[in-house]
């Protein structure tokens, strides 16, 4: 507009500069006044800005072709030798500027001469054409079309200017602490919520984009490309025009140093491209649609750390001066800004997801006292928090350097159990050292032979390799164990978050063992390990109850160690449980797995035996007490003769009832006493009085 206002200026001044006027007429006034605003804007542009710009070719113009005319105005006017300056100004300036601008020019200079003429006396009928000729034919229609044309860019401008304070009061930044912080976050909802925010971002970017191109800057299009560190090129992340389509290739990649972006980026300071070669080389994301002339670029820097490229083209030659450089400056900080801001909102997002795994794991871990419960969750859930494709969890075996395999994912099921020596390799460090190990880019090699150590018949190839103790009072009770088979991929912060899980894990392991062994002892006798009177009562009963479904018969011996009370008085105390000991094992040893054993009460021992009924009961009967008999126990270097009395009793044979059962072998043990003692007995062969009497 301030092109338009000057030229209408032009013409109002133009041909009341002659000699004939007075010094100080009012056309001589606006003449110099124009003359010299124009000179002094010029200056001024021309020492400020870096490049010529379109502005400064039209003040060059109209300043050049007012001087010219105030010549060939006081040297005899259309009749002055100096008029064939003006097809020389106009030749020059038909090298700035295009055909359609050049001819503004010329129609203008027409007019103005033609208006001269005809004001002075005596009218010249060339005059009166050289009037009416450009106004007709040129002036009006192009005028027209160009006050049209300025109207409808006003109007965009400030169409675009309420729209982006639409846009800016739509995408506030928003404020932080109003997330729900500790909301539940699943793997997925992160992703969702990344992309979600990655969206956000993209259009705050782009509403910064905006707010360039409704500046008074020359901009065709702002373009703001990324900078992919690990690939070490650019690409578009925002861009905006003033046309759509943009002309702008979304998919393209700029290597770092390639093209003249590429150039820029690694130069990593602002450079303003005057004129661009036509076509030859369009810039590095453009799709061939659009031909830009000049181009402004900064670099977007957060402190040190280069985070992109800030761009802005226009279609004119030398459309940026050094002012545009510096509301670019501005708009890169903005940038950073919206970046570190978004950046954090997705390291939050990251963060509330992991601590409400750690939450959850922590209270499922608590939910059920079992150990291979305990371990199973772990394993589970660790993969809400790091992305692997494998999981071992092993434990120290208690005092050995073994490991047993308790829990497995992504790996065959059967192992669990498997245990292996510790001799070397990457988890007897970790055991050894209670040190937390994180292999990024493991070799294959190394990883298919070092994980485990030699011998062991487990074997897996992986990339990244996360190993963790589980330290309990300074002791490693086990090892955590993740892969993946891509390189990096576990951090530094995965190491962190699941430390605190391996602790928590390890307590937890700790307290489910601790249980384990109150409810052993519960059911077991201290002095010999054999189960007590309680484990007995409640394991016969269960017998009764399956049986009463699927009936077999079943027996239970009743063993009586013979004249034990002298052995206590001959050999003391402590070889009377020395003995108990001996026999207990002797008893274990001899039965079958699914055969109970148990110590009914002083130096009485109870033997279970399933699937057996009287006659095989009565084998083995005598089998333990020929075996006891046969072998008598070494005491500090003297021989103790021991022997047993046994009475035994079959279901359902002798009782229907647990202690009716009970009663019949202690029936039968009581015979056997009766008899003679070293003897058994079958409840069966009793006669009444042989158990009634006494
Ligand atoms: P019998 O042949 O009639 O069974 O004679 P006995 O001496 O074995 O039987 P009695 O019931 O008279 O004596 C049992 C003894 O066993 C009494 C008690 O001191 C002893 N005794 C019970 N429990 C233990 C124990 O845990 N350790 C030791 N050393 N002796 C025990
Ligand atoms: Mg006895
Ligand atoms: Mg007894």
């Amino acid at each position: 507009m301030r092109i338009v206002s000057l030229f209408i200026l032009f013409l109002l001044s133009a041909g009341n500069a002659r000699p004939s006027d007075l010094f100080f007429s009012p056309g001589r006034i606006v003449w110099l006044t124009l003359f010299v605003y124009l000179a002094a804007s010029l200056a001024y542009r021309w020492t400020r800005a870096p490049a010529r710009t379109a502005a400064m070719k039209w003040e060059g113009a109209a300043l050049s072709l007012l001087s010219v005319n105030a010549v060939v105005q006081q040297t005899g006017g259309v009749h002055s030798y100096f008029l064939y300056l003006y097809p020389v100004v106009l030749l020059i300036a038909s090298f700035q500027f295009s055909f359609f601008r050049s001819m503004i020019l010329v129609s203008g200079i027409f007019f103005l001469e033609g208006v001269s003429l005809s004001a002075a006396p005596p009218a010249d009928p060339l005059s009166q054409w050289m009037v009416f000729f450009p106004l007709a034919l040129i002036v009006i229609p192009l005028t027209v079309k160009w006050g049209l044309r300025a109207f409808y860019r006003e109007r965009e401008m400030l169409m675009k200017k309420l729209k982006n304070k639409k846009m800016e009061a739509a995408v506030p930044l928003p404020d932080m602490k109003q997330r729900p912080e500790l909301a539940r976050l699943s793997k997925e909802e992160e992703k969702d919520e990344a992309q979600m925010l990655a969206k956000r971002m993209e259009a705050h970017l782009e509403h910064l984009l905006g707010l360039i191109l409704a500046s008074r800057m020359q901009a065709h299009r702002a373009v703001f490309l990324s900078y992919d560190r690990e690939g070490e090129l650019l690409w578009v992340r925002a861009a905006r025009g003033r046309q759509s389509p943009l002309g702008i290739d979304l998919q393209r990649t700029i290597p770092l140093g390639e093209g003249i972006l590429g150039w820029i980026a690694k130069e990593r300071r602002a450079v303003a491209v005057a004129d661009l070669p036509d076509q030859k080389e369009p810039l590095d994301y453009d799709d061939g649609s659009v031909v830009p002339h000049s181009l402004l670029a900064v670099p977007v820097l957060d402190q040190d750390l280069f985070e992109g490229l800030l761009c802005v083209d226009s279609l004119a030659d030398h459309a940026f001066s050094i002012q545009d450089e510096e509301v670019l400056q501005g708009v890169a900080r903005e940038i950073v800004t919206v970046l570190t801001y978004y950046r954090e909102q997705q390291r939050m997002s990251q963060r509330t997801r992991v601590y409400s795994a750690l939450l959850e794991i922590s209270k499922s871990l608590g939910s059920r006292l079992d150990l291979d419960h305990r371990l199973e969750i772990t394993a589970d859930s660790a993969k809400e928090i790091i992305d692997y494709d494998r999981c071992f969890i092993f434990l120290v075996e208690p005092g050995e350097r073994r490991l047993t395999v308790k829990a497995v994912k992504g790996y065959d099921p059967a192992v669990v159990d498997y245990n292996f020596a510790l001799t070397n390799g990457l988890l007897s460090i970790i055991v050894k050292n209670r040190q937390v190990l994180l292999f990024s880019q493991l070799p294959s090699q190394r990883a298919k032979h070092k994980i485990f150590p030699d011998g062991c018949k487990i074997s897996v190839d992986c990339r990244s390799f996360l190993g963790l103790p589980l330290i309990i009072e300074d002791r490693a009770m086990g090892v955590v164990l993740f892969l993946s088979e891509k390189e990096n991929a576990f951090t530094t912060y995965d190491r962190h978050v699941l430390s605190i899980l391996c602790n928590h894990v390890a307590i937890s392991i700790a307290e489910a063992q601790a249980h384990a062994q109150v409810e052993r002892l519960a059911i077991t006798d201290g002095l010999t390990g054999v189960y007590n009177h309680r484990r007995f009562q409640e394991r016969l009963q269960e017998e009764f109850v399956r049986n009463a479904r699927h009936p077999e018969p079943f027996s239970i011996l009743m063993i009586d160690i013979d004249f034990f009370k002298k052995i206590n008085d001959t050999f003391g105390h402590p070889a009377g449980d020395a003995v108990l000991k001996v026999i207990a094992k002797l008893l274990a040893k001899m039965v079958r797995k699914l055969d109970v054993v148990a110590r009914y009460g002083g130096e009485e021992f109870v033997v279970l035996l399933l699937k057996t009924d009287s006659m095989q009961a009565w084998q083995m009967a005598e089998r333990i007490r020929k075996t006891i008999e046969s072998a008598p126990i070494d005491w500090q270097g003297q021989k103790i003769e021991i022997t047993v009395s046994i009475g035994v009793a079959s279901q359902p044979a002798d009782a229907a009832q647990r202690e009716e059962l009970i009663a019949c072998a202690d029936k039968a043990l009581y015979s056997s006493k009766r008899a003679g003692r070293n003897r058994s007995t079958l409840f069966k062969d009793l006669t009444q009085d042989m158990y009634e009497v006494g």
